[in-house]
């Protein structure tokens, strides 16, 4: 009874810190714009199953990325034995979950499997950031304060790891020395239950209860951590692959407003018929606050799992410039958990002297992007990075009317000639003059 009191409260805790961290997420998504609609359901499940639990896109490469895979696939597994432990708590009953018999086998088993490839999976993660110099986790928004982050969480997957094997261990050593039946199956565990051989009914039931209390401790401490770590996408990155941007990746979504102004230069009569397609006045043409993003692009920010793939493929970055579609993500993160509760206090009014665009992401790195979208084919979780680099841009262009140099050319040349090119347009065939034509 008082085990089920203890672990009641604990979760009451647990549960009360998480709905505290959701509630002012959702706080900070209100002040975002809901541009992004979400139909085709039926695409977006098989979108999900192929790229977030098939993890095609992490197979690009393939060793790093089979280890990756390891771990979600284990994540997915493991996630069932710990609603298994939290019935436990809540009732004081012990493997509640051996109702489902042969299933209940399989998955214990896989979990216990699981258990063990994470563990290695991670302990290979940790070498690779402490160890090694790999290019992809460096850049100037790799601070040393994101490095901490990973390796704070990599630890805690690894104890994870660690005490749910411990449990099974010491589990199955109890079950063995008592001689009663063992709920369940080990094959990993039951080989390392050898090195409680000999300890007495009461230490192993120690070890089991010990090892439980951990793992579950750990699980609800990490579960409150992820949301301000960069490990948050274990909690949104399935999500944010079901919400992928539909759209053929060069595709360039017109502005409503814009759209809308050219037509009514060109037929009046047939636009005037119908009314604004959102029905809401523009505030802001493009994006210069973090509220002026999509409700989509910062549910990208905090998808993001800082990986770099996409920096690594980003023409831009490889060529020198300042440019890093990962710094795009993260700038709207961070910048939207420093301005986010000014604006639930104060309202949409409230300014703190920055802005998203300058601030923190400069015009050199706005326009020195090709929008190949490299990144955004890259991206493991995709993630789209060009359209919020091209509505920085568009709120760049046609609220300041500022561009590079040679853009601006262009723009007068189109606005002036019709064309990007320097030539009035009655002298457009002039190429063909001297050409000698049969004319029929
Ligand atoms: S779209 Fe822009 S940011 Fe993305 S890879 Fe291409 S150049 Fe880099
Ligand atoms: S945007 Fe995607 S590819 Fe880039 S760092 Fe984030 S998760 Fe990785």
């Amino acid at each position: 009874m008082t085990k089920q009191i203890v672990f009641t409260i604990t979760l009451l805790i647990t549960l009360g810190i998480f709905a505290f961290t959701v509630n002012r997420l959702i706080g900070f998504f209100r002040f975002t714009k809901r541009n992004f609609p979400v139909r085709n359901i039926g695409r977006r499940f098989r979108i999900m199953l192929d790229v977030a639990i098939g993890q095609t896109k992490i197979f690009r490469r393939p060793v790093i990325g089979l280890f990756h895979a390891l771990v979600f696939w284990g994540f997915c597994v493991i996630v069932i034995g710990s609603i298994e432990m939290v019935i436990d708590g809540l009732f004081g009953s012990d493997k509640s979950l051996k109702v489902l018999g042969i299933f209940y086998k399989v998955i214990i088993a896989s979990g216990d499997i699981f258990g063990l490839l994470v563990a290695i999976s991670i302990l290979i993660f940790l070498a690779r950031r402490l160890f090694f110099h790999i290019a992809r986790f460096e850049g100037i928004e790799m601070i040393p304060k994101t490095h901490i982050d990973a390796i704070v969480a990599l630890s805690m997957i690894f104890l994870l790891m660690v005490s749910l094997l411990g449990m099974n261990a010491g589990y199955y050593a109890h079950q063995k020395t008592a001689a009663e039946a063992i709920a369940g199956s080990y094959p990993v565990s039951s080989l390392f239950s050898r090195i409680f051989a000999g300890m007495s009914l009461q230490t192993s039931s120690n070890i089991y209860q010990s090892c439980w209390w951990c793992h579950i401790i750990l699980i609800f401490i990490f579960a409150n951590i992820l949301p301000y770590s960069k490990h948050f996408h274990v909690f949104m990155s399935v999500p944010n692959v079901f919400l992928s941007r539909l759209e053929p990746l060069g595709k360039l979504i017109n502005m409503d407003s814009v759209t809308r102004e050219v037509k009514l230069m060109l037929n009046p009569n047939a636009v005037l018929a119908s009314p604004p397609v959102s029905g809401i006045p523009i505030e802001r043409f493009g994006v210069k606050y973090c509220n002026d993003v999509s409700w989509k692009s910062y549910f990208d920010s905090l998808s993001c799992t800082q990986c770099g793939r996409c920096t690594s493929v980003c023409p831009a970055n490889i060529t020198g410039k300042m440019l890093s579609p990962r710094k795009i993500m993260m700038d709207l993160r961070a910048r939207m958990k420093e301005k986010g509760p000014g604006l639930v206090k104060n309202g949409l009014d409230y300014d703190d002297k920055k802005s998203l665009v300058r601030d923190y992401i400069s015009e050199e790195e706005l326009w020195a992007c090709t929008t190949c979208n490299a990144c955004a084919q890259e991206c493991p979780i995709n993630i789209n990075q060009p359209s919020l680099i091209v509505e920085m841009r568009r709120y760049l262009v046609m609220e300041e009317g500022s561009a590079p140099g040679g853009l601006k050319t262009v723009f007068s040349n189109i606005e002036n000639n019709g064309a990007p090119w320097q030539f009035s347009p009655e002298d457009r065939l002039l190429w063909a003059k001297d050409l000698e034509m049969n004319v029929h």
